[in-house]
């Protein structure tokens, strides 16, 4: 058989759009087939399969318990409490069932929202796929959140009912959650009427009468109940995911049914090539958008069992991931460069005593992959280890090698880059001040998206439209045109690179987090006066935070000093959650910034990194930086 290029296959996928993707409509289950495959009349938005019904939960579930309700499902592991649960796909139905039942029980409806704040127990898959199933929006949120993080979510996304659990486990120390939920509710001017409340028996808590409700008595209640799946038009809302951008008001992407099942099928078959039947093991988190496409909603659409992991990738020992690899024949598996970096950092063999013959590739996302951190686990693991590059709005990999497309030539990897264009996307690079596309190879342009977004991407941010405009498609002088906020560059062979964010957002081991929104915490410290927050180069996270703060008084001692950084730790710890903690909070006496009053972050990150701050004739008090700078040598 002859193949053609990939750059023929990614071409061929823009220049005959509606063809292409109606083809891969066919790999879902719809209950009407689409009437339009994608109407663009209303750009920037776009809507995908029109007038098609359908139902995630449908396609991710009960189709494949139809056909093999033995086969497992769901595979959860916890280190953290030392239990395993294999679901078959049946199984799995029954839960997601009997959770959906208590859910309309409670008069939760299609297109109602539902919060959930859970650790990675079986249950928080139950919730999203119960949702699903009755057409209820739901709205996960990092359980490494603390309570300000989580009140601001709940009143953007305005939740009749939340779903928790009364503590995660992390390292082996219990992380209640009750506390922080309640707190959160509190802050919280919209009052959700019910909280359902999973007890792992971790940490003791009182209900609140008349709105907490226990799941396990329920569960007892409305086990065995069959729900029917509701049939959704594909552009009705599946859920909704919070992420930080530059300001400090958190946005909610926001996602389909259709087009997102259609691009996850297709993703897990040309990226990932994974099988019914096999097991793929995706070490992130459900409060993530990789934990919403291949955790949850990916693997099992593509009918494959997925691994759940709660624990540590070093707890007992650093080859527990692998444990579970050879335990349950892992074909396919995805992590974040920190983790491996994590790995790395201990002994190699405990890796090479496991069977590792059923792994067919690592991919790793999330933030750069380094050259010595992939070349480390390519030799360790001797299987292709796949970069891939996207974000929460896209939903699915933008930029990587798709090696699984029956009658395309297969694309090497080339170390630094995640690889090119995937199908559907229409990425160019541009000129940030022009607009002007950059064709020639390696200059650095923004990188962007061309009207429409492929399936799967976000319909819009929740509750605004106008934000979705202004902030994604209004960046660029003169186009219309989605900006990922990333740097990157394009070689002669067409392979990109990212060469960082264009905003104020730094990414801490693979955790996306806006500087404006630590800021505000910090700047609340009756001590602060004034704070900026910048990210800076770390060896294990990729990114930390570092915190520059003018306090009203100058801490008269080094221990002082010591004692309010402690305080403003603390503090972001409480309101935000330890993800957002600063690892040092400096205090100076002035900040830099323009004599318009403009702060200089990339300066002061290029002097926190040991780089040259370049231009700086419009520094409005040359002192600052060389304060900034003494500090950093002390
Ligand atoms: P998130 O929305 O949390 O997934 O974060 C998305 C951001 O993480 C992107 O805009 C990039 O800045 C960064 N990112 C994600 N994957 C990669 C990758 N493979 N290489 C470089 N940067 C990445």
């Amino acid at each position: 058989m002859t193949l053609i290029s990939y750059a023929d296959f990614h071409a061929r996928s823009l220049a005959e759009r509606d063809a292409f993707w109606a083809e891969q409509a066919r790999r879902i289950d719809w209950q009407t087939p689409p009437q339009q495959v994608c109407d663009v009349s209303r750009p920037p938005f776009a809507r995908w399969f029109v007038g098609g019904t359908t139902n995630l939960c449908h396609n991710a579930v009960d189709r494949h318990a139809a056909k093999r309700p033995d086969d497992p499902a769901l595979i959860w592991v916890s280190t953290e409490v030392g239990q395993e649960r294999v679901y078959s796909f049946a199984e799995l139905q029954a839960e997601v069932e009997t959770l959906a039942a208590i859910l309309v029980a409670q008069g939760v409806g299609q297109g109602d929202r539902v919060l959930i704040y859970m650790p990675m127990i079986p249950e928080a898959a139950f919730a999203m796929l119960a949702c699903a199933r009755i057409g209820a929006i739901h709205s996960v949120v990092f359980g490494g959140f603390a309570s300000v993080s989580l009140a601001s979510r709940i009143d953007d996304a305005a939740p009749k009912l939340i779903i928790s659990a009364d503590a995660g486990s992390r390292g082996g120390k219990v992380v209640a959650y009750k506390p922080l939920l309640d707190e959160a509710i509190t802050l919280a001017a919209h009052k959700p009427a019910r909280v359902l409340m999973v007890d792992r028996g971790l940490a003791a808590f009182t209900p609140v009468a008349g709105r907490d409700l226990d799941y396990g008595a329920l569960r007892t209640a409305h086990h065995g109940q069959r729900v029917p799946v509701a049939w959704l038009e594909s552009n009705s809302i599946s859920y909704t995911l919070y992420t930080s951008g530059t300001t400090g008001k958190p946005k909610g992407v926001q996602r389909d049914v259709g087009g997102y099942a259609v691009a996850l099928a297709t993703s897990m078959d040309y990226i990932f090539g994974g099988k019914p039947g096999e097991t793929y093991f995706s070490t992130s988190d459900i409060g993530w958008v990789v934990g919403h496409s291949y955790i949850i909603y990916g693997p099992l659409i593509a009918g494959m069992a997925t691994l759940m992991y709660e624990g540590l990738p070093i707890n007992p020992d650093a080859g527990i991931w692998w444990s579970l690899v050879e335990k349950y024949g892992v074909t396919v598996m995805f992590s974040a460069p920190t983790a491996v970096r994590v790995l790395k950092k201990h002994d190699a063999s405990l890796l090479k005593r496991h069977d590792l013959s059923s792994l067919r590739a690592l991919f790793l996302a999330g933030e750069p992959l380094d050259e010595p951190t992939a070349r480390w686990i390519a030799e360790a693991l001797g299987v292709p280890i796949v970069d891939n590059y996207w974000q929460t709005e896209t939903g699915w990999p933008l930029l990587t090698v798709a090696n699984h497309i029956p009658g395309v030539a297969p694309v090497s990897t080339r170390f630094g880059s995640p690889g090119m264009p995937m199908y559907g996307y229409g990425v160019k690079l541009l000129d940030e001040s022009t607009g002007e596309e950059l064709t020639a190879p390696n200059q650095k342009g923004v990188l962007v998206i061309e009207h429409p977004l492929p399936p799967g991407a976000l319909q819009t941010v929740w509750g605004d439209d106008a934000r979705f405009v202004s902030t994604y498609w209004s960046s660029v002088p003169g186009r219309q045109v989605y900006s990922t906020f990333d740097w990157g560059m394009r070689d002669a062979d067409g392979y990109t690179f990212i060469l960082g964010r264009t905003d104020d957002v730094i990414n801490v081991a693979g955790h996306r987090l806006g500087t404006r929104e630590i800021e505000e915490c910090i700047s609340g410290h009756a001590a602060v006066a004034e704070v900026a927050v910048v990210g800076v180069a770390d060896q294990l996270k990729g990114q930390v935070a570092l915190a520059f703060a003018v306090p009203r008084e100058m801490p008269a001692t080094p221990e002082a000093a010591r004692a309010l950084e402690a305080q403003v730790m603390k503090r972001v710890d409480e309101q935000l959650g330890a993800v957002a903690r600063p690892s040092r909070v400096l205090f100076v006496s002035v900040l830099p910034k323009t004599r318009s009053g403009k702060l200089l972050r990339r300066a002061l990150q290029a002097v926190a990194e040991g780089r040259d701050p370049g231009d700086l004739t419009t520094l409005d008090d040359p002192g600052a930086l060389a304060q900034v700078t003494t500090l950093l040598r002390g």
